[in-house]
């Protein structure tokens, strides 16, 4: 079974709208879809009426942003109904505050001589509701200050960096609790990529599962390969679920393409056997 189940459109800071993300899933050889944009699900009709049209499964998903630990963590929500009022209600309040945010990042960028950057990152929105440091990044690239995203975020936008500048995001209590609302299933994203120490992971991991989490994302476009290795391993030790997706956001932007990772560790329970 290829599952890709995560990966941006333009809804949030994709470049591609969901029905063009959906035949690149279809061209990648996805047959269970998820589009999982960060605090908002308005991409999800688009993207469960294209997948279906061209043969695949879809279930409809968000990347909930979360403040743990004073640090950004993601928690994908996988299943859910997007119109539930509390999970809609609790991703508008999640929303709100990026525009003052990207305004102090701005006037961060111009204390470093990077001038206009809210108006040059706004140009690469559609959803002016979610504008993200990947928008700026893009601005930066176009004016040459770096060669790719990621070497923006390495150098101006990244923890500790020229234009990052802190932010408050959910809960995790509420972020779970929004998504088991909606009827769904609660995914830790991407894991490999924060920095905790040992038993700080130990302790997000536990607190997750008493919250209700139930998966790991194990295989993912932001994991290096011994790093699928490390978070099968978490699984196991968990007994979370395990979950795939590529993170797909632009045509050669990051390191996958959708659809286009390693299968799971064959022992692990993936979480879309909750939908076959
Ligand atoms: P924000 O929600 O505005 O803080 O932006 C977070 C987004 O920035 C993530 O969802 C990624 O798309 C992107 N991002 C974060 N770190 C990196 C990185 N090191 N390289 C490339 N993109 C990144
Ligand atoms: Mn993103
Ligand atoms: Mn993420
Ligand atoms: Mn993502």
């Amino acid at each position: 079974m290829n599952a890709d189940l995560h990966c941006h459109s333009n809804v949030s800071d994709g470049l591609l709208p969901p029905r063009e993300v959906a035949r690149r899933a279809q061209a990648g050889g996805v047959m269970l879809w998820a589009l999982t944009d960060h605090d908002e699900v308005a991409g999800q009709a688009e993207a469960r009426s294209e997948a279906e049209a061209l043969g695949m499964r879809y279930v409809c998903g968000v990347e909930i942003s979360v403040t743990w630990a004073s640090r950004t963590v993601h928690i994908v929500g996988l299943d859910i109904d997007p119109l539930c009022s509390v999970l809609t209600a609790g991703l508008y309040a999640t929303r709100n505050g990026r525009a003052a945010r990207a305004q102090a990042m701005s006037d961060a960028l111009a204390e470093f001589g990077i001038e206009d950057a809210y108006a040059g990152a706004l140009r690469y929105v559609s959803n002016p509701d979610l504008i993200s440091r990947t928008h700026f990044a893009r601005f930066l690239v176009e004016k040459g200050y770096a060669a790719s995203t990621s070497d923006v975020f390495e150098r101006y936008l990244g923890e500790g960096k020229p234009g990052y500048v802190p932010h408050r995001w959910a809960t995790l209590e509420n972020a779970v609790a929004w998504i088991q609302a909606a009827g769904g299933v609660a995914v830790i994203a991407h894991p490999g990529r924060y920095k905790f120490t040992p038993l700080e992971f130990d302790t997000l991991f536990g607190q997750f599962l008493d919250l209700g989490g139930k998966a790991i994302e194990v295989v993912t476009g932001s994991h290096a390969p011994d790093q699928f290795r490390e978070y099968a391993e978490v699984a196991r030790r968990f007994g979370f679920e395990a979950s795939r997706g590529s993170d797909f956001h632009a045509p050669g932007e990051g390191r996958t393409e959708l659809g286009m990772l390693p299968p799971l560790p064959s022992d692990l329970t993936p979480v879309w056997q909750r939908w076959l």
